[in-house]
């Protein structure tokens, strides 16, 4: 794209911690800035010699602004900064770029006054911006950027890697390997966020009567509620659960070796077959996708200064509702 003159004025680049979102980033930033990069068979890449390179390394160029958040989030200021900066021609070179790293701390207010950047961003300017989803983005800023996935290790690749490591028993390496995103140090943080008792006690909640199920909204969400990555491990499991009924659905009345060519060996919970099987009847196939909506709202608003315990209700209590 870039010999082409093609490339696109924002980027988006989504996946898991170390998946390699700012290793690529800043690589194409400093490709972006070198003079004379070289255009072989493989991939472009900077010469490593010239001004634009060497003020790179140094971390001197003028024309390479980053952007992180500040505290826990990118603020309205920072974004006014950015914009000012924007405003000038590129100093040293004939493009400027810009980094937003962890783009899924914006706020609001920041969030959408960099929708005016990034729909019409000055002449000689690129935006990368880097986010661990782009569910955590508003839609409006992810349509105007182009995405790219990170996507780290493959799931049979990370199963090797678990089992090699023992982090867990290996019934339970698919869901660890599924649920890390492509990244070991992912798998390894989960274990010690005790990820499977987690996964335990949602199933449990999922698949109690609605009595007990009530009782154990209150129970697990002051569980979950006592920090931020805590509700949002939950709202990722059961998103996982969401999937897995999704797709028992979809395969339901066919036979066993069809169901198998068909990706029931491609369940999250692979391990909770017969005990998600037996609850699939509860949710029609619209009140999953409306769940998986609703997980998505909570995640959003997770970063934006709403009550944890308000969060961590409105996470399960939608199954109660919808629930047969
Ligand atoms: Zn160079």
């Amino acid at each position: 794209m870039m010999e082409k003159g093609l490339l696109a004025h924002a980027y988006l680049l989504v996946g898991a911690s170390e998946a390699g979102k700012d290793i690529l980033a800043f690589s194409l930033a400093k490709l972006l800035l070198c003079e004379k990069p070289h255009f072989g068979k493989d991939l472009p890449s900077p010469c490593g010699s010239c001004s634009g390179c060497l003020k790179f390394e140094h971390q001197t160029h003028p024309d390479l602004v980053i952007l992180k958040p500040q505290g826990a989030m990118i603020k309205l200021n920072q974004i006014r900064d950015l914009q000012r900066a924007l405003s000038f021609s590129p100093l040293d070179s004939q493009r400027r770029v810009c980094l937003i790293l962890e783009a899924q701390k914006i706020n609001l207010p920041a969030a959408n006054a960099l929708l005016k950047t990034l729909e019409e961003p000055p002449g000689g300017n690129h935006l990368i911006l880097t986010a661990t989803s782009a569910r955590t983005l508003l839609p409006t800023i992810v349509s105007r950027c182009q995405v790219i996935h990170c996507e780290g290790l493959s799931v049979r690749a990370l199963i090797e890697q678990i089992k090699e490591e023992r982090l867990c028993h290996s019934d339970l390496a698919q869901f660890l390997a599924c649920f890390s995103e492509g990244s070991i140090s992912k798998a390894r943080d989960l274990i010690e966020q005790d990820i499977f008792s987690v996964r335990e006690n949602l199933l449990e909640f999922l698949k109690s009567k609605r009595e007990k199920a009530l009782f154990m909204l209150f129970v697990l969400s002051k569980q979950i509620s006592n920090k931020r990555e805590n509700i949002l491990l939950a709202v990722q499991v059961i998103r996982t659960f969401l999937r897995d009924l999704m797709m028992l659905k979809e395969i339901q009345g066919k036979d066993r070796k069809e169901q198998k060519e068909l990706g029931v060996q491609i369940l999250f919970n692979p391990d909770y077959e017969n005990e998600l099987q037996a609850i699939s009847h509860r949710f029609s196939s619209q009140n999953l996708a409306e769940y998986c909506q609703w997980l998505d709202k909570v995640e959003w608003l997770l970063d934006r200064n709403i009550s944890r315990e308000f969060l961590a209700e409105s996470a399960l209590i939608f199954w109660i509702r919808k629930r047969r």
